[in-house]
């Protein structure tokens, strides 16, 4: 049965809390700062899309200078606070940590980078002035991290931003997506605060770019204007039996979960979730924590292929989530208009397939899971129609971009998901960096000492 309010609030409050809880003193702060042998070539940082100087912050924790420390990190993503919860590190900066190839912990370079950062965001560093207005304006559509990214650089170059965001709150998929218990609605709330309190950025919620706004309105009306409204919903599994009572978009449950709090989201008894990249990795975890007594993750290929990396299936797997590995769904059963089960065909890999992974082909064998809810969180689709409407050029809804961040409209620039299709958050802020800088360069602004000003790591390569 699907229902909500299954667990009590000391049971909730325990499923959610933070994952990856933060230094619980100073002391083992700088014991691990310690650790850090500054690398010359530093490949954490090589990692990292937005080149933070990650062997400067470190030191300058080591020596207990936390303000300058959050400096670093915010000169080069302003996200840093958020990115240190929910960064995919293992892949990314330690992942890349040389202690990995001594057989030793690597440096928790995110926990790091949080323990400055959210001193900042708590203790309301201002650690940046704007310059003074130039009297240059600029419209952006979407407060997610491209948008918030891009409106920061702006801002501080002295330029007038105006964001047109859909939503009621700010930080797009950061506030209404992410998983819970990784990062909270409140501290999303307080990053979006900090970030905009330098000034010189208004918002307007409930504002759509297609419904209650235009681009050629705001073509006419600002210097240039850049689109960050990311991708949209779940692509449909295209099966029998889809629409009954009880198959959910993964985005849909999710954002849900974020806006409405934990009780008051159905889940169902028995759950399949389609898919197996981070948003299905998320929607089954999550959906255990609420209460589901089984949740069966389903994936056609084998984990040789799976989106998702090994660190986050293993958060499912200790959720207790089981998977179903080279299984596809075939039909959603019904009874009386609700789900009752749901066959899986059982699949082979094939040859590589334009992804580079070998494709999974039908077989005949095929099974039925007892499940009483199916979430699919088989991908993003891109909002196509806005896009075309607009007259955007495209591919499959990916809006496309030339050098500079600039779309086939004029004056319109492009970036995060609504142009990459979906990758993490820290791509996205350096999107909205990069699509300042197209920005800044349009409207003539960009001098060569904003360079240093929009990356932090340029001035630490100079020295
Ligand atoms: C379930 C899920 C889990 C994820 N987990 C992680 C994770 O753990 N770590 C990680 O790094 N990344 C994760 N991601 C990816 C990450 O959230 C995105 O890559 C990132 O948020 C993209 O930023 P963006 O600014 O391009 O788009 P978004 O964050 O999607 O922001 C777009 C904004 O535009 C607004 N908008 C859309 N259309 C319009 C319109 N027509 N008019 C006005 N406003 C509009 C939206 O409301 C939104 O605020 C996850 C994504 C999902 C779906």
């Amino acid at each position: 049965m699907i229902t909500n309010n299954r667990l009590t609030p000391e049971q909730y409050a325990a499923n959610f809390a933070d994952i990856h809880p933060p230094f619980e003193t100073h002391d083992a702060a700088l014991v691990e700062a310690n650790r850090c042998l500054f690398c010359y070539d530093a490949p954490c940082m090589k990692l990292c899309p937005t080149s933070i100087n990650i062997p400067k912050f470190i030191k300058q924790i080591s020596t207990e200078n936390i303000k300058g420390s959050a400096h670093t990190i915010f000169s080069s993503n302003i996200f840093g606070a958020g990115c240190g919860k929910v960064c995919p590190v293992e892949k990314l900066c330690e992942g890349a940590c040389v202690y990995n190839l001594m057989d030793e912990e690597a440096i928790p370079i995110a926990k790091l980078q949080r323990y400055s950062t959210e001193k900042a965001i708590e203790q309301k560093w201002k650690l940046f002035e704007r310059k003074p207005s130039t009297g240059k304006k600029v419209a952006i559509v979407g407060a997610g991290p491209a948008g918030l990214s891009c409106a920061h650089v702006l801002s501080r170059e002295g330029v007038d931003v105006t964001i047109y965001e859909k939503e009621s709150k700010g930080g797009g998929l950061m506030t209404y997506g992410i998983a819970a218990y990784k990062v909270t609605p409140e501290f999303c709330e307080d990053e979006v605060d900090y970030i905009l309190s330098i000034g010189g950025i208004t918002v307007k919620y409930n504002r759509e770019l297609g419904k209650n706004v235009s681009l050629k309105k705001l073509q006419k009306k600002y210097d240039a204007v850049y689109l960050s409204i990311g991708v949209g919903l779940t692509r449909n599994l295209g099966i029998k039996g889809e629409e009954l009572e009880g198959v959910v978009d993964a985005i849909d449950f999710i954002y849900t979960l974020r806006d409405k709090g934990y009780s008051s989201v159905p889940v169902g008894d028995k759950v399949a979730v389609i898919g197996l990249g981070m948003t299905a990795i998320d929607a089954a975890t999550q959906a255990k924590r609420l209460g589901a007594s089984e949740v069966t993750i389903v994936y056609r290929r084998t984990h040789a292929e799976m989106p998702c990396t090994q660190h986050e299936m293993d958060i499912a797997l200790l959720d207790g989530c089981k998977i179903k590995w080279l299984s596809a769904p075939k039909e959603v059963l019904g009874h009386h208009g609700k789900v009752a089960g749901l066959v899986c065909r059982v699949m082979e890999l094939g040859t590589p397939d334009a992804s580079g992974r070998r494709s999974p082909i039908e077989t005949k064998e095929a099974f039925t899971l007892d499940v009483d809810m199916v979430i699919k969180a088989t991908g993003q689709t891109p909002f196509i129609k806005l896009i075309e409407e607009n007259e955007l050029d495209n591919k499959s809804g990916k809006i496309v971009i030339s050098n500079g961040c600039r779309t086939s409209v004029p004056s319109v620039f492009a970036g995060g998901d609504a142009v990459n299709g979906g990758k993490e958050v820290v791509d996205a802020v350096q999107a909205g960096k990069d699509g300042a800088k197209g920005i800044l360069e349009f409207i003539g602004m960009w001098k060569a000492e904003v360079e240093p000003v929009y990356n932090n790591s340029v001035i630490a390569l100079k020295e």
